[in-house]
């Protein structure tokens, strides 16, 4: 079985009456949602999406396509209350999650992503960002109309191209990992990536061992940054993966290959250091 072990911390931030974020921490399934829209119209859409989703979800028996349908549900969910009540009308909310899902016979994590909520992978040392945003200048930078510099300043770099609520069907984006054990999974709201660069956030999760200690902390840095938006971090590291790690390792040694062109598809990656460097102790089971 993979093993999870996992922390959160959520925070108003410095700029902000109240807290628009929400977010679900229920083993295998972790979400974070970013509401927007007047008055506490926006808490009311990330917490009827986190609800929803924590509802519809089938621990045990999920699957990519299953959460995809979890978030479609928690999307339309959203978008009825705002068709039915005036003073919800044009809310809506973000929604990034993580979960434990079966796909093709193994366990995998299956990242979840509508809007510009992040996901992002640390393994190996390395901090890679798993979800696209949804927002109008990373679609410019998808398309080469931009460079990610440029985004980072582009004044409709906080205008979202996708939310829950928007429209009764949206398309989510959803893709499986195999996980392995060290990985750690970071889910945030932008309030942590507005006022944190990824090296400061790679960072810390480097030496935070402890997932609710770095989760903490990650909320502490962006309000010490200024905190000008609602912050939500979710961290959750794979602490046995079924000992896939060392059978990657083993596979790869045979190979004389260490999986290198796994940029392309996220299902394709493995330990960068598996099958590397490793030929004098690798002899550890059974104590
Ligand atoms: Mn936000």
């Amino acid at each position: 079985m993979t093993a999870l072990r996992y922390g959160s911390a959520t925070d108003v931030g410095r700029g902000r009456s109240n807290n628009e974020d929400s977010y679900v921490v229920a083993e295998p399934l972790f979400a974070v949602a970013d509401g927007m829209g007047g008055h506490a119209a926006g808490e009311v859409a990330s917490q009827e999406a986190v609800e929803v989703l924590k509802g519809e979800f089938e621990a045990g028996s999920a699957t990519v396509d299953s959460l995809v349908h979890a978030v479609a549900e928690a999307n339309r969910a959203v978008w009825g209350r705002a068709a039915d009540d005036t003073d919800l009308r044009g809310m809506g909310t973000t929604v990034t999650a993580v979960a434990l899902v079966v796909e093709d016979g193994e366990e995998h994590l299956a990242i979840a992503n509508v809007g510009d909520s992040r996901a992002y992978l640390l393994r190996q040392g390395e901090l890679s960002q798993l979800t696209d945003d949804h927002s109008v200048a990373e679609q410019m930078v998808r398309e080469g109309q931009l460079l990610p510099e440029e985004a980072a300043v582009h004044p409709q770099r906080h205008v979202l191209t996708r939310v829950l609520g928007m429209a009764p069907e949206i398309d989510v984006d959803c893709f499986p990992i195999l996980p392995y054990k060290g990985d750690r999974v970071l889910l945030c709201t932008d309030g942590l990536i507005n006022e944190v660069s990824d090296s400061q956030i790679a960072s810390l999760l480097r030496r935070r061992a402890e997932p609710a200690e770095a989760a903490r902390e990650l909320v502490e840095m962006a309000k010490e940054a200024g905190g000008h938006d609602n912050i939500t971090v979710i961290v959750v590291d794979v602490v046995d993966d079924d000992e896939r790690s060392e059978l990657a390792s083993a596979a790869l040694a045979e190979a004389g290959d260490n999986g290198q062109d796994g940029t392309g598809d996220s299902t394709m990656l493995v330990p960068a250091t598996a099958g590397a460097g490793d030929d004098g102790d690798d002899e550890h089971e059974g104590d």
